[in-house]
């Protein structure tokens, strides 16, 4: 069937001229930090390509440093120190190009919010001050010739991003982890000399290196300009309607393009949980478009095409941009142009890519287990190889893991039959978007249904609990298991390794409880051994249910894991104001007559607290009793995959449901060794 695109959507695919290049659609991929970096830059290279054959108009590159002096090491991003790194970002260029895409590059040095660790030159900032998370490092002042010095870094990064062929090129002032914010900052900057005190001065060194780059390459090159006008600190910081605003006028027309946001990254991604709707930075970049005449390009989780249409028409924007939708589905531009809304796999909002970045891997993502795979694995989003043989395949459970595999299975042609044992399809994702913040997860879900409800080739059968027997009955070639697991209720978990004494006598309701809704009174007290986000977002439903709520942790923080989803703080927050009490460095050691008790994780010292109600969000045990089961059933094959072959994230249910499809048939290990990027001596 040939679909066309709605008309409403035809303002999307209007090119724009940015300085000397003219972009062919207003899909504009924004700036994105990857894990990938300098280390891995084939796999960068094909990451980037996918998302230009997917039609963004505009590909960049994720902050590059431009000196050793600004070394983010161990965190992996890109490099532009020297002409010896101009060929790996040729990689990149080219696989962006070859799909008739501009190819952008954000240069950065990062001050006094670096740490060298590598480099141990000390770090440097427009005033002395101290590192945060550090062993007592702090920043020097930089003098003149340090300034000076600085310039000619840029100019010199400027022209090795000609040379490796990029068409565009950022002057970065964003996020607090740019030198050139920290001079507009009075939090970073209490200089008394030409580069300090009144705006025009605190802005002098971002419009001169942004002059300096347009003489040395802005005759070939597009100059963008990266900037934060709100930094959500009020007057402590840079506002919208203040020093924002101002940096906007001064430097109106001097940029090809603004690409404008709040800062920090934590404020600019924010999470589904913590901004539910698309387009949460809008009021705040809303001024722009009327201090400048140049093309503007904004962020915050765009996924609606109405929306998009919508945000271009009413002169907010002139480029839709996004990290997280392309990352989702680098498809995404190409489906509307198609008229295939429905293909969209939409951007859940849940960080799970940002925690990639932050613990120094190849990023992932939950709606799109291809990414990072595009090299490596030579997984591509939209395709997949075609079937070897017409074997029936049966998967068991539809939660993320039975619903990715019987997906992609029935992509390759495959007769599949899905079978739930519940009324409902998604599995723990159905559960979760019922709590508190995370009714997005959902889309993992419908993306998914959507396309099997309509396939010929798959029969979804629910109320559907299959046993071994039925399963052996069917005489079905192939099985995979995605049953799922459960979580424990014995309290066992990473900081108790036995059953928790005494627990007969209590009241327990697992986290599996609480989502099928089960009525809970009294007193509760939360164990959360698990700390990620299913202990906080449970103790949110027993807050809002009107239960006094005590959350307890080994960890000294709350939720810590979402740390590196960069929620943490939100989360800590929100809990307190909706009145739990925080039991940080405890850890719970058994529990006595309407109590449990707790011990400091430090000096043992023991705590009672009144509970009528445990609810433990330790582990969980995999649902994998089919597989032992079916030991002797004649099965050419039968996998457990998803939490029930090992219990992790959604992320890693729908990547091992679609490893499942992807391997099926083939022959070697499913684990098999991937193409791994070398250093060659
Ligand atoms: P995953 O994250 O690995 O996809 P989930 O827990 O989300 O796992 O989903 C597992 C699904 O499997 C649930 O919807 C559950 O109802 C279903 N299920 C479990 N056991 C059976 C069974 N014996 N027959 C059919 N479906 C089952
Ligand atoms: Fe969106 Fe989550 Fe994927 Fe990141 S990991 S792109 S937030 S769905």
């Amino acid at each position: 069937m040939i679909m066309s695109r709605d008309p409403r959507h035809d303002i999307l695919f209007e090119p724009v001229q940015i300085g000397p290049k003219v972009a062919r659609n207003r899909f504009y991929q924004v700036p994105h930090c990857n894990g990938m970096g300098y280390r891995y830059p084939r796999s960068l290279a094909a990451m980037r390509g996918v998302k230009a054959e997917g039609g963004w108009a505009v590909v960049c590159t994720e902050e590059v440093e431009i000196h050793p002096s600004t070394e983010v090491m161990p965190a992996n991003e890109g490099r532009l120190w020297a002409d010896e790194d101009i060929s790996y970002h040729a990689l990149t260029v080219e696989a962006i190009q070859a799909h008739g895409s501009l190819a952008g590059i954000e240069l950065v040095h990062q001050g006094p919010t670096t740490k060298n660790r590598y480099s141990r030159i000390p770090p440097m900032g427009p005033s002395a001050r101290a590192i945060a998370g550090t062993n007592s490092l702090q920043a020097r002042t930089m003098d003149r010739a340090d300034i000076k010095a600085l310039r000619g870094w840029y100019r010199d990064a400027a022209l090795r991003a000609r040379q490796a062929g990029y068409d565009l090129i950022y002057v970065y002032a964003g996020h607090d982890l740019s030198i050139l914010q920290h001079f507009l900052s009075r939090k970073w900057n209490d200089r008394t000399d030409e580069y300090g005190g009144s705006i025009e001065n605190r802005v002098r060194l971002f419009r001169e290196v942004l002059e300096e780059t347009k003489e040395a390459v802005g005759h070939e090159m597009a100059v963008a300009v990266r900037f934060a006008v709100d930094e959500l600190q009020g007057p402590e910081g840079i506002t919208h309607d203040g020093d924002g605003r101002a940096v906007v006028e001064l430097l109106s027309e001097l940029p090809d393009l603004w690409d404008v946001n709040i800062s920090d990254w934590p404020n600019d991604s924010q999470t589904a949980r913590f901004a539910p709707d698309e387009g949460y930075q809008d009021d705040y970049i809303r001024f722009v478009k009327q201090v400048t005449g140049k093309p503007v390009v904004g962020v915050g989780r765009y996924t609606s095409p109405d929306g998009m249409a919508k945000r271009v028409r009413d002169g907010l924007l002139d480029f839709i941009g996004a990290a997280r939708p392309s990352i989702a589905d680098p498809f995404l531009p190409k489906k509307i142009e198609e008229g295939r809304l429905e293909d969209i796999r939409e951007c859940i909002g849940c960080n799970i890519c940002v925690s990639g970045d932050n613990e120094n891997v190849p990023y992932r993502c939950t709606q799109n287990p291809t990414v990072g795979e595009e090299w490596r694995r030579e997984w591509h989003p939209e395709k997949i190889a075609m079937k070897t043989t017409n074997e029936p395949v049966l998967v068991v459970g539809a939660g993320p893991a039975g619903l990715e595999c019987a997906m992609q299975l029935s992509k390759r042609g495959y007769p599949v039959t899905l079978a739930e044992a519940s009324s409902e399809l998604g599995g723990r994702v159905t559960k979760e978007a019922k709590l508190p913040g995370l009714a997005s997860y959902i889309r993992v879900r419908d993306y998914r249904v959507q396309y099997l409800q309509v396939q010929a080739n798959v029969e979804l059968y629910l109320e559907s609990p299959l046993t071994a027997e039925d399963i052996a009955g069917m005489e079905v070639p192939h099985v995979y298991l995605a049953t799922g697991a459960n979580w424990r209720r014995d309290m066992v978990g990473s900081s108790l390794r036995h059953p928790l004494e005494g627990l007969s006598n209590h009241t327990v309701f697992s986290p599996d409880d609480i989502m099928a809704g089960v009525s809970v009174s009294g007193r509760v007290v939360v164990y959360d051994d698990d700390n990620y986000y299913l202990g906080g977002v449970i103790a949110e439903k027993l807050l809002d249910a009107g239960c006094p709520v005590t959350i307890v942790t080994s960890n000294p923080i709350i939720s810590q894991w979402t740390e590196l989803t960069m929620e943490q703080h939100r989360v800590q927050k929100r809990l307190i104001e909706k009145g739990a009490t925080l039991t940080v460095s405890k850890r719970l050691v058994r529990l006595e007559e309407g109590c449990a008790v707790t011990a400091c994780v430090f000096t043992g010292q023991e705590e009672r607290i009144a509970a009528d109600v445990l609810v433990p969000v330790t582990e969980r045990l995999p649902e994998d009793s089919l597989f032992a089961g079916l030991q002797d059933a004649d099965l050419k094959t039968l996998k457990c995959i998803g939490d029930a072959f090992a219990p992790a994230s959604i992320a890693a249910a729908v990547y091992s449901g679609h490893l499942a499809a992807r391997r099926h048939e083939v022959e070697g290990e499913d684990l098999q060794v991937f193409k791994t990027e070398r250093v060659t001596v």
